[in-house]
């Protein structure tokens, strides 16, 4: 077992006005990922919350044109050519797979997930999400059979305007790249890294020493284990899933799909009793079926810091650092989240 959760403790003293400029030590931490050895600072805590938003504000004659509200998602919005996608646009249930009309890679496709303009988290049933994910999951499966020049294949969603969702209406991104980013890029590396130096899978290794730990482990459900990353991405923290024994999207059973969908319900009703409104996630598909690289699906809560300004809750420190920051130790968000995943 080489798992190692390599922490750094920081201490800064300040005279507080608030105590009579009395001394006041504040406790900070350094966190490095036992995966990548990317660090995340853990500072400033508490001093930021969730902001609630007014889901309203988005619809009615505030709405303006949306691409995705019918009938514009029939008549106007892009297809795919057929030798990718014969029928133009996939769909599953509510969802509907269609191409961006301005790409962000070689195959870049939207999963609209229902007609309906604002989807709140409550809207986001099991069997809305169900269909979101199969029908993303079939358009990376074209993509895969269509072009075998595409080993990577990626998810993503930035739901609701603080995680930089220009459009309210949800909408989850799939694609098959070539370049699936440097997060991933550096897991993938260290991932094989590790099984090449201990003959081991990082994977099974992290969670039963997640397992055993017991402090940031969320659940096991369906064959999908949960948890809170030790060093977060996000501001207010991160939540986690790993699915063994899943890799490409061709390996992923309707089953599976199931279980996915339940275990963001799960996530989605601890956000809603938190007043998160906003989130990203993402999910890492393996480059080949065989690959030591389990499925990860990876949430992270995100808000503006005030409606006045609306100023987002990145800065200099994601921005120009590289290093993401986040006000809640891990732990206790764990503590937190723990009761929606029993
Ligand atoms: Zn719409």
């Amino acid at each position: 077992m080489a798992i190692v959760f390599r922490s750094q403790e920081v201490k800064s003293t300040i005279l507080d006005p608030r105590r009579d400029f009395a001394p006041v030590t504040h406790d900070m931490e350094f966190r490095y990922d036992p995966l990548t050895g990317r660090s995340s600072r853990l500072a400033h805590f508490g001093a930021i919350r969730p902001v609630p938003l007014n889901l309203d504000d988005y619809d009615g004659e505030n709405k303006g044109f949306c691409p995705f509200c019918p009938p514009n998602l029939e008549k106007i919005t892009t297809r795919f050519p057929p030798e990718l996608v014969p029928e133009g646009i996939i769909r599953r249930g509510e969802a509907s797979v269609i191409a961006n009309i301005a790409p962000y890679d070689a195959y870049s496709g939207l999963v609209i997930v229902s007609d309906k303009h604002v989807l709140s988290l409550e809207d986001m049933t099991q069997s809305r999400l169900s269909d979101a994910l199969a029908a993303g999951l079939d358009f990376l499966c074209r993509v895969k059979s269509y072009d075998r020049g595409m080993s990577y294949t990626f998810m993503g969603w930035n739901y609701m305007p603080p995680s930089g969702g220009g459009l309210i209406h949800a909408h989850i991104q799939a694609f098959g790249s070539q370049n699936p980013g440097n997060l991933y890029m550096e897991s993938l590396q260290a991932s094989n890294n590790y099984r090449e130096e201990f003959g081991r899978s990082f994977w099974q290794d992290y969670l039963s020493e997640e397992k055993r730990l017991g402090q940031r482990f969320l659940g096991e459900h369906d064959g999908i284990s949960w948890f809170v990353p030790f060093a977060p991405l996000g501001i207010i923290g991160d939540v986690a899933a790993i699915v063994p024994g899943v890799t490409v999207p061709e390996s992923v059973s309707p089953d599976t799909v199931d279980a996915l969908a339940s275990g963001i319900r799960r996530l989605f009703n601890y956000y809603s009793a938190s007043q998160i409104y906003s989130f990203n996630a993402s999910f890492f598909f393996a480059p080949d079926k065989d690959a030591d690289f389990p499925l990860q699906i990876r949430f992270s809560a995100r808000t503006f810091l005030n409606t006045r300004f609306f100023p987002p809750d990145t800065n200099f420190f994601q921005m120009m650092l590289q290093q993401p920051m986040c006000v809640i130790r891990p732990e206790e968000i764990a503590r937190e989240i723990s009761p929606y995943f029993k």
